[in-house]
């Protein structure tokens, strides 16, 4: 192809591939066990790929309507009410999306001006501020600071000004596996009342939420859902992140604007995929099973370096483990999880990755969303460094 040769000013000068992709690539070039990127390595349950197969086969192949199937909305909406006591209602505020990047996305873009600000928390997960920046939006850092990662809600009092529009939030929190308390949302709830600021709450990691700790969603605090979009995944929860279907919750007035931007970003989903999901969202029993799943991965992650050389960080939800490893090395994380990539083949993401600043506590994050074999391979060579 011949070179564009006219000035290009890109809209995201800061931005190259993302941390995830870089190194799922490297892994794979080294043959490395890929504990980077998270996503699971074992398949989703074969009832939900049957009934995949079923609807696909079963004529749900042209385009769905475009706020979602609504047998799926319809499960969705009485999902959250059984678990968080939440109504939503299923023809205006309950929308499935393209995957949670792409609900987090249209949430911003419907709702954030240009000049507007909008408060994330660091180490922050890597969509959210080039999707603020996109809309001409300000980012505004909040910090977590290691090694607690706890929010200072003085600090985040302190940031809001009357250009704050949006308040990103993330528990249970990629990378760092914190989850957020009841305290916590009403500290928030304090912060947001008699403002007009939307809070966008991530929740992807809901079933994840481990030593009998209660997931605290916006949902289930009114005041809050009153002014939040709220997020969720169904790539976490069924294991099939390939199939990047997901969904948004908001009330009415935020949901309509939320649709006029989701209509043109992507109008509609994947219709089979729907079909299956809210068929298999019937099943009793599956996030009591999921969790059982990813806490016994923990606790055996733990165990087994605990031992080693590694210092591991607290881990009270998602799928991911962080640990420092001072005692191993004093490189950057960049050129470490590189290194730990070639020369002793496991991945891992530096969760400087996670700055605007590439600010390096010496931390890297694991992903424990792996088979019972992937796990143990790659702890017999941890504990040998
Ligand atoms: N938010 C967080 C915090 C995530 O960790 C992820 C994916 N790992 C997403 C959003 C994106 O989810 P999806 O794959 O459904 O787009
Ligand atoms: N969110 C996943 C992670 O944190 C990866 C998703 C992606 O690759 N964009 O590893």
């Amino acid at each position: 192809m011949p070179s564009f040769t006219h000035p290009l000013s890109s809209r995201l000068p800061q931005v190259g591939t993302t941390i995830f992709s870089v190194m799922s690539a490297l892994a794979q070039e080294h043959g490395a066990l890929n504990l980077s990127q998270g996503f699971p390595d074992f398949e989703p349950p074969a009832e939900l790929l049957n009934l995949l197969d079923q609807a696909a086969r079963g004529g749900h192949n042209q385009y769905a309507p475009m706020a979602g199937m609504p047998v799926l909305r319809e499960a969705i909406a009485a999902k959250v009410a059984q678990l968080y006591g939440a109504q939503y209602d299923v023809a205006h505020e309950v929308t499935v999306t393209a995957g949670a990047t792409q609900a987090l996305f249209t949430a911003i873009a419907a709702l954030v001006h240009p000049g507007d600000e909008v408060i994330v928390f660091t180490p922050v997960y890597d969509s959210y501020a080039p999707s603020v920046e996109l809309q001409g939006g300000k980012v505004i850092y909040a910090d977590l600071a290691p090694p607690g990662y706890r929010p200072d809600w003085a600090a985040v009092k302190a940031l809001v000004t009357s250009r704050t529009r949006m308040i990103v939030i993330n528990s249970p929190h990629n990378p760092t596996g914190t989850v957020w308390t009841a305290d916590d949302m009403r500290a928030l709830a304090d912060i947001v009342r008699g403002t007009g600021i939307v809070v966008l709450s991530d929740e992807v990691y809901e079933h994840m939420v481990f030593d009998g700790a209660r997931h605290e969603s916006v949902m289930r605090h009114p005041e809050l859902a009153q002014r939040s979009v709220v997020v969720s995944s169904f790539g976490k929860t069924y294991h099939a992140t390939g199939w990047k279907v997901a969904y948004a919750l908001a009330p009415r007035e935020l949901m309509a604007e939320f649709r006029k931007a989701h209509q043109f970003i992507v109008f509609t989903v994947h219709a089979p995929s729907q079909v299956a999901l809210a068929e298999f969202l019937k099943r009793p029993g599956w996030y009591e099973q999921l969790l059982a799943l990813y806490q016994g991965k923990r606790d055996i992650f733990r165990q087994a370096l605990s031992g080693s050389r590694f210092e591991l960080l607290p881990c009270q939800g998602t799928y991911f483990q962080c640990v420092k490893y001072a005692a191993i090395s004093d490189e950057g994380d960049r050129a470490f999880v590189e290194r730990l990539t070639r020369e002793h083949g496991v991945a891992a993401i530096p969760v400087s990755a996670f700055y605007p600043d590439a600010r390096d506590h010496g931390v890297i994050r694991f992903c424990f969303a792996k088979s019972a074999d992937t796990l143990s391979r790659a702890l017999e060579r941890l504990v040998q460094l």
